[in-house]
């Protein structure tokens, strides 16, 4: 089955211990599309600049994703900077450049309407339930957010998330929008909004994923290097997402199986720049991973 990923297309700057790049292919849509592109057909949605390189519209095509939905408008693609600490755990923003991104205003393509599986990245909850609104009657949907909407957006937020399967976020965005510290609890007051499946990203401590009154959690994989962390989170959800379109099912056993393809493709993306590693992945590299996991937590 297909995924339909809607989310962010940038160009980003991004400085590590290891290095600098300038104006690579990023965003959350593009992350999780190239993710998921090794498990299922993907379409994304999204917009860019008419600055924006062919060249990175070819790696796109190269991967089978569908950019049927990816608009181009008149002005500067979304850009993004970041610079990481020497652990790497902290990130500061050096600048974020809407550009057409600002206006973004998601159109999904007629034929594209009836996907089944559905990835609303970070964009404002009143555009994810535009988005919504445009599908029919989608078997699986997952959403991200940021701490911006949690703040901004509350009203909007919890309405979009009583209309979702699963939402992917991160500790601090757990706690700031379940008001609990403790983790397991935030989880569980997230499902009270209406939200089944909760999954609670933890950067180099793994995931939590809290389905009805299931938990399962996942280490991250074990890595001596790690190059440039940005996208970890977006390539988590399309690893998630590409499984359980490829699956065509969302059972909780499959929702496990889910989280450790999820966990493999974030550790993939993090040995290199950008999205490097996941333009050259095998199948073969995907599955070594994914079995090591499985001895990973075998006792
Ligand atoms: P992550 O490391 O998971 O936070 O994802 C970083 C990616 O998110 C980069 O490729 C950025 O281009 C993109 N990004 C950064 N800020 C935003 C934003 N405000 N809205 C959408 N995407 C963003």
């Amino acid at each position: 089955m297909s995924l339909l990923v809607v989310g962010s297309v940038a160009l980003d700057t991004v400085e590590t211990p290891f290095g600098k790049r300038d104006e690579m292919l990023g965003g959350s849509a593009v992350y999780c599309a190239l993710a998921a592109s090794h498990f299922a057909d993907v379409k994304l949605v999204g917009v860019v600049g008419n600055d924006f390189p062919y060249d990175a519209i070819v790696l796109l095509q190269e991967r089978n994703i569908d950019l049927s939905g990816l608009e181009t408008k008149p002005g500067k693609t979304f850009r993004w900077s970041g610079v990481y600490s020497d652990d790497m755990n902290e990130r500061k923003t050096l600048y974020t450049a809407l550009n057409v991104f600002e206006e973004f205003d998601p159109t999904i393509p007629d034929d594209a309407r009836d996907t089944e599986y559905v990835f609303l990245g970070n964009i404002s909850p009143a555009l994810q339930r535009n988005v919504l609104e445009q599908m029919s009657g989608p078997q699986f949907v997952a959403m991200d957010t940021m701490n911006f909407w949690i703040d901004s957006a509350k009203t909007d937020l919890l309405d979009v998330l009583s209309k979702v399967h699963a939402v992917i976020i991160n500790d601090s965005e757990a706690r700031q929008l379940s008001g609990s510290t403790n983790l397991v609890k935030a989880a569980r007051i997230i499902q009270q909004i209406g939200c089944p499946t909760v999954l609670i990203k933890k950067g180099e401590h793994g995931c939590f994923q809290r389905c009805g009154e299931e938990c399962f959690v996942a280490p991250a994989y074990p890595l001596e290097a790690v190059l440039d962390p940005t996208g970890a989170g977006d390539t988590f959800a399309g690893g998630f997402m590409g499984h359980l379109a490829r699956a065509g099912r969302s059972d909780p056993w499959t929702l496990r199986e889910a989280v450790v393809s999820g966990s493999v493709m974030a550790s993939f993306v993090v040995e290199r720049f950008g999205v490097d590693n996941l333009l050259q992945l095998t199948d073969a590299a995907i599955q070594q991973r994914y079995d090591e996991f499985r001895a990973l937590v075998s006792f």
